[in-house]
């Protein structure tokens, strides 16, 4: 996209060179190092169990998160279906907080893949507590659906990245176990949350029976999630994944991505974290958005913030959206008012300060458009 200087009142605006791509942390292109290690990576066909760098990524993530066996999949989402159809029979209720990704972004897939329904708590920044757990596990009863599972969401995506305290999924956990539930745990950004919070993901990961984690989000491989358990239910989990359509063959080239990712990219974390306290302490100075979260307690490498509905605009998120486009900014409306902006390995301090800017001209004045210059 080709960008030209040009004047908004007193100022003239910074041409962008680069798309400043923050829809997601998932957008992120494998850097030359991570190619290296995709392009050198000893091969077989991992259907027939024979790709030395796919196991070498199971085992090694199965030992990270201090569980017995692991599974590669393709998706964050294969992971945790695998993991409902595993831990659930057909008409089983699972338990977990009602802004959850396998709520809002798994296309129904409880219902479809295992035939479960969902019993959705509320709570404060993606959380729940004991109490919520005990009081919605259901007694057994011929009335109704059996409770079998409770998920729990670390970093949480909707809530803003948000991070659960150990000593709360600890009790959270306790509890769903206590009523003879299994208790998952959607990871796909636990290293986020392990870097922020100062955690082991072992030690966060040892009150869950299954966590899936992804690749594929901030610690940057182009492909790849896994999911962490016991040695039975991840041999289960892998005919699954099998039935899901989920085997995959000469896989290990992105395997290889994926452990050159663990090795290089966890403690980097930090960078994006920063990133986004940066990006909200530049938004916090601009009139007419609220922060989500206020800047300096930025949870770990998201930005939520509204917009004001007006009677002449109902979506302002998607109007701000559309104009920042044609900046060459990129960030995602969540909801008619709420716009989400996620930092990553490919954006630098300085994009983060352009993007800032970019905001601040989009809302101060409408944007001229392109075909008007
Ligand atoms: C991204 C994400 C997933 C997995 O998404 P895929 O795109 O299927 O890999 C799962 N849970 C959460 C919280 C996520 O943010």
């Amino acid at each position: 996209m080709a960008h030209h200087a040009y004047r908004v009142g007193e100022l003239t605006m910074t041409p962008i060179r680069q798309i400043i791509d923050l829809r997601s942390d998932t957008v992120t292109r494998p850097t030359a190092a991570m190619w290296d290690a995709m392009r050198s990576a000893p091969l077989g066909d991992d259907v027939l169990g024979d790709d030395p760098t796919v196991a070498r990524l199971e085992e090694t993530i199965a030992n990270r998160l201090g569980k017995e066996s692991a599974l590669f999949t393709p998706s964050g989402t294969m992971a945790n279906q695998i993991a409902i159809r595993c831990h659930t029979q057909p008409g089983d209720e699972l338990i977990c907080h009602s802004e959850s990704h396998i709520i809002h972004y798994e296309t129904g897939g409880p219902a479809a893949l295992s035939g479960c329904s969902i019993r959705s708590l509320t709570g404060v920044d993606g959380l729940f507590d004991a109490d919520a757990v005990d009081a919605s596990a259901r007694p057994e009863s011929i009335h109704a659906p059996r409770s079998a599972l409770v998920e729990v969401e670390n970093t949480h995506n909707r809530a803003g990245g948000t991070i659960w305290p150990i000593d709360q999924f600890a009790r959270v956990a306790e509890a769903a176990h206590a009523h003879g539930l299994a208790v998952h745990l959607d990871g796909a950004r636990l290293f986020n949350a392990c870097v922020a919070a100062g955690y082991d993901p072992s030690s966060f990961a040892s009150h869950a029976d299954t966590v899936s984690v992804c690749f594929s989000k901030g610690l940057g491989a182009p492909v790849g999630s896994a999911l962490c358990g016991r040695r039975d239910l991840i041999s289960r989990a892998r005919r699954f994944r099998k039935m899901f359509g989920g085997g995959m063959r000469q896989s290990g080239i992105l395997a290889a991505a994926c452990l050159h990712a663990l090795d290089h990219h966890v403690a980097r974390l930090t960078d994006d974290h920063a990133n986004a306290r940066r990006l909200s302490r530049a938004l916090s100075n601009i009139n007419g958005l609220s922060l989500t979260h206020k800047s300096e307690q930025t949870p770990t490498n998201m930005v939520f913030f509204d917009l004001k509905a007006t009677p002449s605009d109902a979506a302002p998120a998607r109007t701000l959206c559309t104009q920042l486009a044609a900046l060459g900014v990129l960030m995602l409306p969540t909801s008619a008012v709420r716009v989400r902006a996620v930092t990553h390995l490919d954006v630098s301090a300085e994009s983060i300060d352009s993007a800032a800017f970019a905001v601040r001209e989009s809302l101060l004045s409408p944007i001229p458009q392109p075909s008007s210059r």
